[in-house]
């Protein structure tokens, strides 16, 4: 954890916070700090600054906080991912959150198998606690949002060409014959496959709507491997 990350619930007035559980005992056990200790903090939705501890008990850590400065840019993308299984989907959550996604769709595909819908992992309080893990790591306080596809077609063809409309329409995809293009300076909008990949007609379904076929080699790589190794050549 390299920022705490505060919501408006733990401030007890206008400059100190009050945090239990997983926060406090990240910050007694991990960091192994006490009273008088500064720490990076963030408040969610908005600024960054330090945090200096005034009480570090078995009940509860309590911080004076300065917020100062503006948390890192965001990346000008949106992550359209199948579904993965679930340890996947928390991984490429964090991940994705980390290097500064905002905008993040859950789309169904043929191979993804229908029993992920269904995981705990798909819960309100997980798909959060992946977001903040990723804000954490990465010192952002801005949370990306989550929009849920039950439904391949209606939303490739009827929602994907609005969401996507400005920017760069990317498909990612091991066979394609274009590469994929670096730096490209521009917002992009990028469809990543489930673990087994696209099948045809999704791949036609995605150029209907605008999305160009790319890839970056011939190495098939894990969905999380690819979304950074993508992001990192795109921007
Ligand atoms: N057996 C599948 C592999 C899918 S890998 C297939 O051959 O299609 C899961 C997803 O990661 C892919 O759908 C794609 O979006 C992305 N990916 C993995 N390796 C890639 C590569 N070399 N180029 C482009 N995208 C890749």
């Amino acid at each position: 954890m390299n920022l705490l990350l505060l919501f408006d619930d733990d401030f007890v007035d206008a400059h100190r916070v009050r945090l239990t559980g997983r926060r406090r005992e990240h910050v007694m056990h991990v960091h192994r700090a006490g009273v008088g200790d500064a720490l990076v903090v963030g408040r969610a939705g908005g600024r960054v600054g330090e945090g200096t501890i005034v009480r570090l008990d078995d009940d509860a850590l309590e911080l004076d906080v300065v917020l100062d400065r503006e948390p890192p840019p965001a990346l000008p993308l949106t992550l359209v991912l199948a579904l993965p299984r679930p340890k996947v989907l928390n991984r490429v959550l964090a991940g994705a959150t980390s290097m500064g996604v905002k905008r993040i769709v859950l789309v169904n595909a043929w191979r993804v198998e229908k029993s992920y819908w269904k995981s705990p992992r798909m819960s309100v309080e997980n798909l959060l606690l992946q977001r903040v893990l990723g804000l954490e790591q990465a010192r952002d306080t801005i949370l990306p949002s989550i929009d849920v596809q039950r439904f391949f077609r209606p939303f490739v063809e009827r929602e994907l060409p609005e969401l996507a409309r400005g920017s760069l329409a990317v498909v990612a995809h091991p066979g394609a014959r274009d590469e994929c293009p670096r730096n490209v300076g521009q917002p992009v909008t990028l469809v990543i496959g489930p673990e087994g990949g696209f099948i045809d007609e999704e791949i036609a379904s995605l150029e209907k709507a605008g999305f160009a076929p790319v890839s970056l080699g011939e190495r098939v790589l894990r969905v999380e491997t690819a979304v950074a190794a993508l992001l990192g050549r795109l921007f």
